[in-house]
């Protein structure tokens, strides 16, 4: 059974198929799951893999995929896009961040199994069919309902020199406000170690989040996304394609992450983007039923500028607040 449906990957033109899935429980028996993919192919050239909904409630890079395969002819492509606006349908259906089918984080299951269930066969799919066919490939996240990010784009940091630094060309065209460097195979089983196992330079995106869509950031990835292409060859450049803006390159800190010392309700006062030295004060945390018991500062454990804030504000014992990041050399 051929990975992809309906769709013969290597044909020229605009084409449309789907990887099924297949689960078999009280409401799927032995029907399939079918998750969208598009190609649309110009004749020789670089092929690039294109993916959004790894997390189904993280919209943005949903968007931007939608957006580029309504306004890209096969004509103007020298090479391919492969595209999957929702690489995990189950989640996107569902407007959740893992399968509803399975409980599984689609980001930790490269590089996935035939047999497995339907976010392995996923996984597997990707591995197996789509990213021994791409010389680039882009893995659109945002913060989802949980988390703002800083609009970045989101890589990691190797595997050999000839990767990296494609990647850090990558980062660079899509000129988002921010590149958030991690240390190599920094989540085992995601997306990102599948392509440096496959030598394929690939970034990863987070685009805002809040399980929103905002339209700046969105207007801004598609720019990204412009230039990336046509930084490949793969689209022509474009006089509405604007330069791309400087990105300031940083890195996760370990001892960054703040997380909440009691249950409450979170009161964030620092901002994306903020720069805060250690001790500042970051937020609180307020007792929601005992209103005799004084409310909890959430204080910076060290300098650094705050990349990620949680959304909800109903939080519970070791619930993320903060992450704090520092520059780092973009080359480093
Ligand atoms: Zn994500």
């Amino acid at each position: 059974m051929p990975a992809v449906h309906g769709i013969d990957l290597d044909a020229p033109g605009r084409l449309t198929g789907a990887i099924h899935l297949t689960h078999s429980d009280n409401r799927y028996d032995n029907g399939v799951i079918p998750v969208p993919v598009a190609v649309l192919s110009g004749g020789p050239g670089p092929t690039a893999l294109l993916v959004a909904g790894t997390h189904g409630d993280e919209y943005e890079g949903q968007v931007v995929l939608h957006r580029l395969l309504r306004e890209t002819d096969p004509e103007q492509v020298s090479g391919r896009l492969i595209v999957l606006p929702a690489l995990n349908l189950p989640a996107v259906r569902d407007a959740g961040r893992v399968s509803p089918l399975d409980g599984q984080n689609l980001n930790r299951c490269y590089p996935g199994r035939r047999g497995g269930g339907p976010t392995e066969q996923l996984a597997h799919a990707v591995v197996t069919e789509l990213l021994p066919r791409a010389d680039l490939a882009l893995d659109l996240h945002s913060g989802g309902s949980n988390a703002h990010y800083v609009p970045s784009a989101f890589v990691y940091a190797g595997p050999e020199p000839a990767v990296w630094a494609a990647k850090r060309e990558l980062a660079r065209r899509m000129g988002l406000p921010w590149t958030v460097v991690v240390p190599g195979r920094f989540e085992p089983g995601s997306f990102s170690t599948a392509a440096d196992d496959a030598g394929v330079p690939m970034i990863s995106t987070e685009l805002g989040g809040g399980g929103e869509v905002d339209p700046a950031v969105v207007a801004d990835a598609v720019h990204g996304l412009r230039r990336v292409l046509e930084g490949a060859g793969i689209l022509a450049a474009s006089p509405g394609t604007p330069a791309a803006p400087g990105t300031r390159w940083v890195g996760l800190c370990g001892d960054g992450a703040v997380h909440t010392p009691l249950r409450g309700l979170f009161e964030p006062i620092a901002g994306l983007g903020d720069e805060v030295r250690q001790g500042d004060l970051l937020g609180r945390v307020h007792p929601v039923e005992e209103l005799d018991r004084p409310s909890t500062p959430v204080v910076a454990p060290r300098p650094g500028v705050v990349a990620i804030v949680r959304r909800p504000p109903l939080v519970d014992l070791g619930d993320s607040l903060y992450h704090l990041a520092a520059d780092h050399p973009a080359d480093g």
